[in-house]
């Protein structure tokens, strides 16, 4: 079986980008295009894709489309004026062997192979066979006045999503409808009215039309992970006459951590566990001690200068944990001055950072008291930016 998929990515809305179309924007390091293009390139059914792309980039389309991961199955064609004129640009196209034509959003880019699979095999079934949802909300139809004047019994409502797929012949009478002067909105449309049922498949709430700015930033976010984890460790020396400096915080003691700053172990592992949720590198990257700037600044601000290059990436903090693992002294009398410091550093609240203590029993040179060490756990997730 030979199946098509003609990707509509020929509109030139700029309305969420500036100078970029839509379908053209980053989320995650792909183009919006590119996710939808890969989508069908990946599934094992489908043949080929056509893209339908606007004049000004039809001549000079993106790399990745001949490069050789496309295995030179991706072919462009430019568009019309309205989608139903693109989509027809594209059929003319179509490989004379193809059975099966799938109509594609460019700017859905979360179409899963399962609704591909099953958009092809409704096609082969019934003729023409779209993805559409069931609506959760009362449905009213309103007048002029914005007055309702009917609620509509929402169990015969669905909203139409894409792929919507055709027998080839289908969607050339539906094209051939078009053409004749018939104006619609999508593909179905035109094959309704040329008299072929278009059966419903359940679609995915998932499968979202990138429209608004705040779906821009709800995809950006999800491709990123819901949560992100990162840990840190840090240890060091304990030698007398050193100040014991946690979470900023000085602990009465006759033995100090040895090191170029304040060898604060539990800012230095939170400062590496939020560095590493975020992928932004590590401690002795971003503030070598090697370098002056560093030399005698508070482990306290390399926390929040933490914090705040992992919210300038698009990370927020969900929370923070934290184990000091040290002999003596015993540290319990000073955890939520540890805690407070830690939440004012990273700009949260005190119930999102948690330290606690814990002694070697006596084992290894943590436990004979010769060093401090300290673990560290941060969860992140993708803030959500008002841009
Ligand atoms: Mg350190």
């Amino acid at each position: 079986m030979h199946v098509t998929a003609i990707i509509a990515a020929a509109g030139s809305g700029r309305r969420l980008g500036g100078a970029v179309p839509k379908q053209l924007l980053d989320i995650g390091g792909r183009s919006i295009l590119q996710h939808s293009v890969d989508a069908f390139l990946r599934h094992d059914r489908v043949s080929e894709v056509i893209v339908v792309l606007p004049g000004s980039l039809a001549g000079a389309p993106p790399a990745w489309m001949t490069s050789a991961s496309a295995g030179g199955r991706v072919r462009v064609v430019e568009g019309g004026t309205r989608r139903q004129d693109s989509v027809a640009n594209a059929f003319d196209r179509v490989d004379a062997r193809c059975d099966v034509v799938l109509v594609h959003d460019a700017t859905r880019p979360f179409v899963t192979p399962d609704l591909i699979s099953r958009s092809i095999d409704a096609a082969m079934a019934h003729g023409a066979a779209i993805v559409a949802v069931a609506v959760a909300d009362t449905v009213k139809r309103v007048d002029g006045s914005r007055v309702v004047t009917e609620t509509l019994p929402r169990e015969a409502i669905y909203l139409a999503q894409t792929p919507q797929a055709f027998r080839r012949a289908v969607l050339g009478d539906a094209v051939a409808l078009g053409r004749a002067g018939v104006a619609a909105t999508d593909e179905a449309m035109l094959a309704e009215q040329a008299g072929h049922p278009v059966h419903v498949i359940p679609g995915d709430a998932a499968n979202v039309k990138i429209t608004t700015a705040a779906d821009l930033e709800a995809a950006r976010r999800d491709l990123r992970g819901a949560g992100r984890v990162g840990t840190g460790y840090d240890l060091h020396r304990l030698v007398e006459g050193r100040p014991l400096i946690l979470g900023g915080v000085r602990v009465p003691s006759p033995f100090g951590a040895l090191g170029h700053s304040d060898a604060d172990v539990v800012c230095h592992a939170a400062t590496d566990a939020i560095l590493g949720a975020a992928a932004l590198g590590d401690i002795g990257r971003h503030f070598p001690d090697t370098d002056p700037a560093w030399k005698d600044a508070s482990s306290v601000e390399l926390l929040r200068r933490a914090a705040v290059m992992a919210a300038e990436a698009g990370f927020e903090i969900v929370n923070l944990d934290v184990v000091v693992v040290l002999e003596r002294p015993k540290i319990a009398p000073l955890l939520e001055r540890i805690r407070q410091g830690i939440a004012d550093a990273v700009g949260v609240t005190v119930d999102r950072i948690s330290v606690k203590g814990k002694t070697n029993e006596g084992v290894d040179a943590i436990g004979r008291g010769e060093a401090i060490a300290a673990h560290a756990v941060a969860m992140l997730h993708a803030s959500v930016r008002t841009t």
